[in-house]
């Protein structure tokens, strides 16, 4: 289908900076909305992202990996369990309803939430400019001074190193988190961020290098998803996971816990002192972060026991350890030095591949706002104020409106970076820009 851009000399109410899960139920959310409505009465939206098409996470989309949220959970059912945008639309539409049913699961293959993802997209295909990157926002003044709009600046995917721009009203900023690996670390052909997992993987097996070891570093889902999957892929190969835990984690994904993910606990969240949401996200950090499906678990616990039975192991825990050095070799593998922190002694691994899986950041969103930084008010740790719709705080003189989906932790809560909440939030969204639309009308 073809690009969808109407010119930048179109006014649109809203701009979406990135086009993943959170961008893309917001779309739905104004396609909703627009349906049956005269022209003048629409929401005039349009998604700028810079992938060439639509891609959730597309280096983990490992074969037999699970969603750690339940389906209902999808980009519209909590909002409008109506909506013919659900995975249970997708999966009739698919054919595969009854089988996915007899599954007896609340959690489908991320592959085939992915391919969900994909199909919710093609649906709302012209509202989204793929491959445009972008690079700045800048605020748009009128004859009083009064910031009005917003100018998204954007690589021009036509014409190397020149801009186009896209103005509009409002933006909804939700370019999610970045791989994050410790300082000093360079990637390279043989040194990988797990979020490049497969695609790597991919070419060293086209290429036909050999792999006798890897190593991988971190003791989270990623890290125990990429230990496996490397354990599998590479059948002749020793894996060794480094961490410096005793032993992985398990994700606390237990009935009341789980509550902290609904949405009356962003309200809670939200109207509680930064001493109480600060504990809040201590007590509950173990649903989220450093920590692994408790089946994985005992899937690489039970095939680590086989391999002792058999005599033949290749999958090795080295815990309580961090990586102290790497040495690049000349013919392209790596000697990784680990030290056993309890004793301090090291052992040097030849390896053919390191893998971080340490983790993702939320992406600095100063430098992508740049001129409009300036505008958002900021609390006293330097973050950005945020009101329960989502909206940025902006200095007086501003009536264009900066949304934010992901990188609200400090004001919305855990959900902010996951899928939980996100219809829900696009919902909310969309409401406040309706109203925000009406009253400037
Ligand atoms: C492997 C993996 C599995 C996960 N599984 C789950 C799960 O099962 N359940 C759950 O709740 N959460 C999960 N998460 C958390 C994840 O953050 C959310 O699933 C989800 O991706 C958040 O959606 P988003 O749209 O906010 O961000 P993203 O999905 O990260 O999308 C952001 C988009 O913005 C684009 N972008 C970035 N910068 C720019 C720019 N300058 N210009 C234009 N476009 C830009 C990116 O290309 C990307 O498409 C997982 C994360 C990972 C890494």
């Amino acid at each position: 289908m073809k690009s969808p851009l109407k010119g930048s000399d179109t006014t649109y109410d809203v701009l979406g900076i990135g086009f993943g899960p959170s961008n893309l139920a917001l779309a739905i959310a104004i396609e909703e909305h627009n349906a049956g409505l005269p022209p003048e009465e629409r929401l005039n939206a349009l998604f700028l992202e810079r992938q060439p098409g639509f891609g959730w996470h597309r280096g983990m989309l490992i074969d037999d990996a699970t969603m750690q949220v339940s389906f209902l959970k999808d980009l519209v059912t909590l909002r409008n369990p109506t909506s013919d945008f659900s995975f249970l639309c997708f999966l009739r539409e698919r054919g595969r309803l009854i089988d996915f049913l007899n599954q007896k699961t609340l959690f489908p293959l991320r592959v085939e939430f992915h391919e969900y993802f994909a199909w919710a997209a093609e649906r709302v295909r012209h509202l989204v400019a793929y491959e445009h990157v972008v690079a700045a926002v800048d605020p748009v003044r009128d004859e009083s001074g009064t910031v009005t709009h917003f100018d998204v600046v954007c690589r021009d995917p036509e014409r190397p190193g020149e801009t186009v721009s896209y103005r509009a009203r409002d933006i909804s900023v939700a370019v999610g988190l970045e791989p994050h690996v410790p300082p000093g670390v360079e990637l390279s052909e043989r040194i990988w961020h797990n979020s490049q997992l497969l695609p790597r993987v991919t070419e060293l097996a086209a290429e036909g290098t050999p792999v006798n070891r890897a190593v991988v570093l971190g003791a989270g889902q990623s890290a125990a998803e990429t230990v496996d999957y490397l354990h599998r892929s590479f059948p002749d190969a020793e894996v060794c996971a480094v961490f410096a835990k005793y032993g992985y984690t398990p994700a606390d994904d237990s009935p009341f816990a789980n509550r902290i993910f609904d949405p009356e606990a962003v309200d809670v969240y939200f109207v509680a002192p930064s001493e109480v949401k600060q504990s809040l996200f201590d007590y509950h950090r173990s649903t989220n972060y450093s920590v692994v499906d408790m089946e994985l678990i005992e899937a690489l616990y039970a095939t680590a026991y086989q391999e002792k039975v058999t005599g033949h192991e290749r999958l090795r825990f080295l815990n309580v350890s961090r990586i102290r050095d790497v040495v690049p070799r000349d013919d392209g593998s790596l000697d990784i030095a680990v030290e056993f922190l309890p004793t301090g002694e090291q052992q040097v691994l030849s390896a053919d591949v390191l893998v971080h899986a340490t983790g993702y950041r939320p992406r600095d969103l100063t430098s992508l706002l740049g001129e409009a930084a300036k505008v958002c008010l900021r609390d006293d740790e330097d973050a950005l104020r945020v009101s329960r719709d989502h909206r940025v705080e902006t200095a007086q003189g501003v009536t264009a409106g900066i949304y934010l989906q992901g990188g609200t932790e400090h004001t919305h809560g855990l959900t902010s970076t996951l899928l939980s909440t996100t219809a829900i939030r696009a919902g909310e969204i969309h409401r406040s820009l309706v109203s925000r639309r009406v009253a400037s009308v």
